[in-house]
């Protein structure tokens, strides 16, 4: 099928759908498996925060498999059609490859992706897609290996997140999406080559801006290169041409490359928010739902889920958490929010971005 026809189906509104506060639907849900990563990239999990000592969930916190399909499958009942395996870094469960055939195989999942940083991705790509994966985006923010290794806290290997998108590529995990995090003084002089390596490949690369999620990351305005001016350095190098959202509640801004080499986003949830069309919730490791990635709170499912709650009282629980989101950070963001005066915030380890 065609991607746009298909995307345009997934997200689709339903009269029947639940709607928060806002009038948003519950499209979208991402699901972190777990809260441990094998990188240390310092504006999510900075090594002397996240140290040898850090307490990370034990096994008996962690939702297990089952239990993550019957959230999931409760809450494509009221209407999600996207599922995203998320992290820390999901491929560290070694058993992803088992919840992902059980997820794909509920009715109504019309999209089943994952987010990772693609370092174990080479020798389980075919496996996933088998499962029924139907894509990833693999998180990288620079070609240069020293900038690499900095941003990935010295534990990344390029040739090995090249190789494990090339294995997503012959697996057919597409379209491949790349998600570049951009830091000024960090990477920002690097994005031009990064996009020259993949223009003409068929993936998409989304340039992001930093943003201030979690409390640990330091992160100052400053440090942000708002789209508007990543888009003009873009166009110095070749001309872009706008297109359309692939489908409503899409974060990326779509460009194309007007010679015919391919597409690329931007990701503003700094400088452009855009809460109006939000339809995710988010479901930590430890079963924690949350309706915004700058949440401060949000509810525990997993304590019902183990006191027998069954899928009716679930679907109860989550249609009354959606009914009452009124949810909008980027748009509302204030300084005082955003550094450190404000009640602490959800980190991105544990909801998966
Ligand atoms: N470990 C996996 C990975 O890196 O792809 C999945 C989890 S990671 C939290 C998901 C995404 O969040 C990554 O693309 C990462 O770059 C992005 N991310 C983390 N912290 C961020 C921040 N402060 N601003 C913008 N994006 C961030
Ligand atoms: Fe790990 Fe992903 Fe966070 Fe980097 S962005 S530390 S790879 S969870
Ligand atoms: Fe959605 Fe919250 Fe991000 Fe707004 S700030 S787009 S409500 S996750």
């Amino acid at each position: 099928m065609d991607t746009q026809i298909a995307a345009d189906t997934v997200n689709a509104d339903r009269p029947d759908d639940v709607r928060d506060a806002l009038g948003r639907p519950l499209h979208d849900l991402r699901i972190s498996l777990l809260d441990r990563c094998n990188f240390r990239c310092p504006y999510c999990m900075p090594e002397t925060e996240f140290h040898a000592d850090f307490q990370f969930l034990r096994k008996n916190q962690l939702l297990s498999h089952g239990e993550i399909l019957k959230i999931a499958s409760v809450a494509v009942s009221l209407g999600v059609t996207k599922l995203r395996l998320t992290g820390g870094e999901p491929l560290l469960d070694k058993q992803v490859g088992g919840l992902i055939e059980s997820l794909a195989a509920l009715k109504g999942v019309h999209d089943l992706a994952l987010t990772t940083n693609g370092m174990l991705l080479g020798p389980k790509a075919t496996a996933l897609a088998e499962a029924g994966l139907n894509r990833v985006t693999i998180s990288l923010d620079s070609l240069d290996a020293e900038i690499f290794r900095l941003m990935s806290g010295n534990r990344g290997n390029l040739d090995q997140v090249l190789e494990g998108i090339a294995a997503a590529e012959r697996a057919g995990l597409a379209p491949i999406k790349i998600n570049t995090v951009v830091q000024r003084g960090v990477n920002d002089h690097t994005v031009i080559d990064l996009l020259e390596h993949f223009r003409g490949t068929g993936h998409i690369v989304r340039l992001i801006e930093y943003m201030d999620v979690g409390n640990r990351n330091g992160w100052k305005m400053d440090q942000v290169v708002p789209s508007l001016e990543l888009l003009g350095r873009v166009q110095e190098h070749w001309p872009l041409r706008a297109i359309g959202r692939s489908y409503p509640g899409e974060v990326a801004r779509r460009y194309e490359y007007v010679d015919g080499a391919g597409e690329i986003g931007f990701i503003s949830s700094v400088t452009e928010p855009f809460c109006g069309a939000c339809s995710r919730a988010r479901l930590s490791a430890d079963g924690v739902l949350y309706t915004c990635l700058f949440a401060t709170s949000g509810t525990n499912l997993r304590e019902p889920l183990r006191n027998g709650a069954d899928d009716a009282e679930l679907a109860d629980i989550l249609s009354r958490i959606w009914l009452q989101r009124a949810d909008r950070y980027s748009e509302l963001r204030t300084p005082g929010v955003a550094d450190g005066h404000a009640p602490s915030k959800v980190e991105m380890y544990r909801i998966g971005g």
